[in-house]
């Protein structure tokens, strides 16, 4: 006997010798996604259609294994892959009752089985078995030949590895079982095909019994233990893989494709909850042609990712794009970048909070941006036509601040689909003519909140995955201030009442928030954050297609809300950075820094930054007769006779709409009859200097013969006044103080426009010829 044993190792020698290099135990796993408590979200089946997980945890599972142990291979700690007694013990049983009753395979022999992956029960096989036992037992650790034991056992049907028979048979994490599951575990993979939770539960349990004893036995589990391990049942059903995190586990696989264990940062919970929030609105979706919907939560501190729902859809409905992650594709913003611009430019010196900025019918070339409501202020204060998504004064602070240097912004925040030229997105931009990923939006917003906090008791790392941090850039684009007030400007304090439906969402927290809806109907937003979550909420049709009804206001924000009210609720809020922030005296009425004419003058709390915005350009001093009734000049009146007042005075336009809004504003008094002729000429603050209308002009040559820029030119009655210039319906500059304007144009005929800010536009036609006569 010992000679034929001796035989075996020698023969198993030689095979490892000749046949077997390299050990490349390479089977196709499943990629298995778990949430922060362990639990599963998401699993998907290997490339050879098995639900074969790897282990979820680096240490193995203890209980399993001594079950493992005491059932398979008592030997186990001690031998080399060959368990020689346990073979003469086999032999001696399989003779003695004429059948095979034991195979005296090691755990080492079972792995190198599953290696070859063989049906064959030859002597030749188990020979290569054994070969294979013996190189595996060299190569590598008893602990790493269990683990792939653990991951490569049959558990009955297509479930491979004790994890994925875990979820499969109880629904929980194979560390959390009992000896008792332990047990039924243990005993599977020797007879996987007898497991059948129905027909086979006695055998099944009598199986698992007997191997309880020998534990109590060999003094691993104690009496107590034991006894109540016994009155333990074997479960009736197995249970269903878990789907609730489909789009980010695509999304992930793609992003590590080696990563078969993905701990995400997901809150079970909040991922199923939200997915229960989005469902509710099932019948509303329905009812408007709407078909899909994202949603992501962030928490603020950690930078972590807590909820992904890449899509909506209905269990077992894979139609309707729901394959499509919104979250990861490119989709039109709307209004949603609004905030970004406000924070930058008050960051930069360029805007007051309480500035007045002209909220009025616009036309700038071809393009006439209209507020959502259709209605006009007249003049609106900044943060409130922030709080409002008003259009027309977006597209003007844009205007202000110019459109490459917005695009630049957004690049440095990490929005990486907008990588057009200014041209291409002209003043749209703003208004959501650029595609954004919501992940990408998320993520500025994050890290925006995130620099406001005073005392930082994490680092900020934006992450899917645990231990699997994304790169973020330290330098956000916009200061600590700035970013404090443009959260404070979207805090629902009085929401307008044209927005009839901000009254639904009163909610006991505190909430900065902002909505987008995209041209056309077709994209649906909401965001908002408190002190503790972002929330980014998308909805409409992964194919583009529009709904009447599908706005942010509408359909997002009500779905937001929701959310908050689902997450624990923040007592704190942001406090001031007052360091950073400093007090300005601005005028009361305009919110421009004051002038010596502005009346009334308060302080702004603003960015400790060097000011740019001039002082207010709304106060006027005028001439009025003795009576106070009318105006006068010099002309018409004598010095003695005329009285100075300050008046606040918009611009005609701005003026119309801003008196029907505000019925205290006083317009000035008319001119008195015999005064009447100067004011005519007075309304007209615009001169053109060069070209004049329908005029030829000639391309000047350098000193060298190449062509020069033509110099463009006019007047303004108030130089200060900001004018902007656009070439056929192209913006292409501003200026103030002196207007001029080199421009460098083909051949033809050209329309110059000019126009104030203050909505006074002056028009000509002129001929380009191309030399001097
Ligand atoms: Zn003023």
């Amino acid at each position: 006997m010992i000679k034929k044993v001796s035989f075996f190792i020698l023969i198993s020698l030689i095979f490892s010798s000749f046949f077997i290099k390299k050990i490349d135990y390479n089977k196709s796993y499943s990629y298995a996604l778990y949430a922060t408590n362990g639990a599963l979200l998401d699993a998907n089946v290997s490339n050879d259609g098995q639900w074969r997980f790897m282990l979820s945890s680096d240490t193995l599972p203890e209980k399993l294994v001594k079950s493992l142990i005491v059932f398979e291979d008592i030997r186990y700690p001690l031998h080399h892959g060959v368990d020689v007694w346990a073979m003469i013990r086999a032999f001696y049983l399989n003779v003695k009752n004429k059948k095979i009753i034991s195979g005296g395979s090691t755990i080492t022999m079972q792995v190198a089985r599953l290696y070859f992956n063989s049906k064959e029960r030859s002597v030749i096989q188990k020979i290569k078995e054994m070969a294979f036992a013996l190189i595996l037992e060299q190569r590598m650790s008893k602990t790493e030949i269990i683990k792939l034991y653990l991951e490569n056992a049959p558990f009955g049907g297509n479930v491979i590895g004790a994890e994925a028979a875990s979820w499969r048979y109880f629904g929980r994490p194979l560390k959390t079982l009992s000896w008792a599951e332990n047990a039924m575990l243990a005993v599977i993979p020797n007879n996987p095909a007898n497991v059948n939770l129905l027909k086979n539960r006695n055998k099944l349990k009598e199986k698992r019994n007997l191997l309880l004893k020998k534990l109590y036995h060999f003094n691993i589990i104690d009496k107590q233990t034991y006894e109540l391990s016994l009155e333990e049942d074997i479960p009736e059903i197995t249970i269903d893989y878990p789907h609730n995190a489909p789009h980010l586990l695509q999304f992930l696989i793609s992003k590590y494709p080696n990563s078969y264990v993905l701990h995400s940062t997901v809150n079970e919970n909040l991922q199923i909850e939200t997915y229960q929030i989005l469902k509710r609105y099932k019948k509303d979706f329905n009812a408007n042609n709407i078909r899909n919907a994202a949603t992501m939560i962030v928490n603020i501190h950690t930078g972590n990712i807590l909820a992904y729902i890449g899509n909506y859809h209905e269990k077992g409905n894979h139609t309707d794009a729901f394959s499509v992650n919104i979250i990861e594709s490119k989709r039109s913003g709307g209004s949603i970048l609004k905030p970004f611009l406000y924070a930058t430019m008050l960051d930069n010196g360029e805007l007051l909070p309480d500035m007045l900025i002209p909220d009025v019918p616009t036309q700038i070339g071809s393009y006439a941006p209209k507020n959502f409501n259709r209605g006009y202020d007249g003049a609106v204060r900044a943060h409130s036509a922030l709080a409002r998504s008003l259009n027309v004064p977006a597209v003007k602070m844009l205007q202000w601040y110019g459109i490459q240097r917005f695009i630049d912004l957004l690049r440095k925040m990490g929005f990486t689909t907008i990588n057009h030229s200014q041209d291409y997105y002209g003043l749209s931009l703003i208004l959501g003519g650029c595609e954004i990923k919501m992940s990408e939006l998320a993520r500025a917003y994050s890290i925006m909140a995130n620099s406001i906090e005073d005392d930082k008791k994490q680092a900020f790392q934006w992450a899917y995955i645990k231990d699997k941090n994304e790169a973020v850039q330290n330098d956000f684009p916009i200061g600590k201030a700035a970013s404090y007030l443009t959260i404070q400007a979207m805090v629902d304090v009085e929401r307008p009442t044209d927005e009839k439906y901000w009254y639904l969402f009163k909610t006991k927290q505190k909430i900065a928030w902002k909505t987008g809806t995209s041209f056309g109907f077709r994209d649906a937003w909401a965001i908002g954050m408190n002190t503790d979550y972002f929330v980014a909420v998308w909805v409409g049709n992964a194919n583009g297609e529009g709904s009447a009804e599908l706005t942010g206001i509408k359909k997002a924000a009500p779905i937001l809300f929701d959310i908050f009210s689902l997450l624990p609720s923040v007592k704190y809020w942001y406090s001031a950075p007052y360091d950073q922030l400093q007090l300005v005296n601005v005028c009361e009425q305009s919110g421009y820094p004051t002038s010596p004419l502005c009346k009334d003058k308060v302080s702004c709390i603003c960015p400790k930054t060097n000011i740019k915005v001039r002082t207010c350009p709304y106060h006027h001093e005028v001439f009025l007769d003795t009576s106070l009734q009318y105006r006068v000049h010099s002309d018409c009146e004598s010095v003695q006779n005329m009285v100075k007042k300050t008046f606040f005075i918009l611009p005609p336009t701005m003026e119309y709409y801003y008196k029907k809004r505000y019925p205290w504003y006083r317009s000035l008094p008319p001119y008195r009859a015999d005064c009447e002729q100067k004011n005519q000429e007075s309304k007209q603050n615009i001169e053109l200097v060069y070209p004049q209308q329908f005029t030829n002009v000639f391309i000047p040559r350098n000193l060298d013969g190449s062509n020069s820029s033509i110099l463009l030119e006019i007047n303004h009655r108030f130089p200060q006044t900001m004018v902007f210039w656009y070439l056929d319906g192209t913006f292409i500059g501003q200026t103030q103080g002196k207007h001029q304007m080199p421009i460098v144009t083909s051949m033809g005929k050209h329309i110059l426009t000019v126009q104030d800010e203050f909505g006074e536009s002056k028009q000509i036609e002129f001929n380009v010829l191309n030399q001097n006569p």
